[in-house]
């Protein structure tokens, strides 16, 4: 069933035309109870005549998923998932994770949300756990946006910061990826400002460019994770795809478009693309793009053979970069790390699932 969350006026508007009420005011009113008094229930639309509600509710579900599950934050990090549940039954995970300020932990207030944008992964990244439960399907922009408003409902308040690095590749669900943002940015609907939203993608190059064509000032991570086919190749699938002769042009292209510096994304694993001869062509590739990079050091998945860099080597790797002046962090899952904590999301994922399979069974409820 429809959801009203991805309707924006003008099609709430259409919608209620349909419905015998062409009056603009009641796509308003429609709005308010959605996105500022944010109902469950057509029942508590009170200004709207029953037999419309009744209309409404035959037609459209307001909230697409339901909060099935919330884990308080682990020992040492602010951080926490919720798990919520589909109309079908599939079940995608989120991330809360206040921004700190200073070193003692304290927060400024901030929320960032980590959503997903689809249930599983088809991009089947050797190293990654989303990638390892397979693909079912997209999320709609409802599930989308779903996810913020149960977020800021478990937060008790409002996510400043949004970052599509939870389970899914979005720039694979580009339409619902697209319509879920024109309603974040909408200031009738949650009003988050394009500056406030990271996109994190591994590389879809068709996806990239709609984004760049959307046209507004959003950040770009890219999860680059080897700085030349060959390593690539080996651990990400979708570089046979779009190999890096057209994913840097489609970049620089952002670059002409885009109004902040790309964040390349580089998960250190031993042995697969921590030689010192990678920091080198990863330095060339950032500043050719005029990209900062953000290492992080691998995050074991149970079943999968990658192992984590020592820290040293890990240290060195990214002198290397310094040296070559490229802005770089590099980060331990220990504190808010956005990555680490999506990350580590699927790793729980997949420890708390004894096969895949079994995940699959529960999803399926
Ligand atoms: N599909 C998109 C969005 C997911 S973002 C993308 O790949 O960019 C999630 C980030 O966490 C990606 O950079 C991904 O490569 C990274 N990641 C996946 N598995 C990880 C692991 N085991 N340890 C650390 N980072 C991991
Ligand atoms: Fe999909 Fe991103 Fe995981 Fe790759 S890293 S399998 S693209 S979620």
């Amino acid at each position: 069933m429809d959801s009203l969350l991805e309707y924006t006026h003008a099609e709430l508007a259409a919608l209620l035309a349909t419905l015998g009420e062409p009056k603009a005011f009641r796509a308003t009113q429609l709005m308010e109870w959605v996105w500022k008094h944010r109902v469950h229930d057509f029942s508590q639309m009170t200004n709207l005549s029953p037999q419309l509600r009744e209309k409404l509710a035959a037609q459209c579900c307001i909230r697409p998923l339901e909060v099935v599950e919330v884990s308080e934050s682990s020992a040492g990090s602010a951080t926490r998932k919720f798990l919520s549940r589909m109309q079908d039954g599939h079940l995608v995970e989120s991330v809360i994770i206040p921004a700190a300020v200073g070193k003692g932990g304290a927060h400024s207030g901030r929320m960032t949300l980590c959503v997903s944008s689809q249930v599983g992964c088809a991009f089947g990244c050797k190293f990654c756990a989303s990638g390892l439960l397979g693909f079912t399907r997209n999320l709609t922009a409802a599930e989308i946006l779903g996810q913020i408003l149960a977020a800021e409902e478990v937060a008790g308040e409002s996510i400043d910061n949004l970052v599509f690095m939870g389970m899914g590749e979005p720039l694979a669900n580009i339409d619902n990826v697209l319509k879920a943002l024109t309603l974040i940015m909408d200031p009738k609907a949650l009003n988050i400002g394009a500056r406030h939203i990271t996109i994190s993608t591994s590389g879809n190059v068709p996806g990239l460019r709609r984004l760049a064509e959307f046209g507004k000032p959003l950040r770009l991570a890219v999860s680059l994770h080897g700085a030349c086919d060959e390593v690539r190749n080996q651990i990400m699938p979708v570089n046979r795809k779009w190999p890096l002769a057209e994913l840097l042009p489609a970049l620089r292209e952002w670059n002409r478009t885009g109004k902040h510096m790309i964040t390349l994304e580089y998960i250190l694993i031993k042995d697969v693309n921590d030689a010192m001869d990678q920091a080198r062509l990863l330095s060339r590739v950032a500043a050719d793009l005029n990209a900062k990079v953000n290492l992080i050091p691998y995050n074991t998945v149970e079943g999968l053979p990658w192992v984590r860099p020592a820290e040293d080597h890990c240290r060195a790797f990214c002198k290397a970069l310094i040296a070559a002046k490229i802005p770089v962090t590099l980060r331990y899952e220990k504190g808010h790390d956005i990555n680490a904590a999506c990350g580590q999301l699927r790793l729980r994922r997949v420890k708390d699932a004894p096969a895949p399979g079994h995940f699959r069974r529960a999803d399926a409820r």
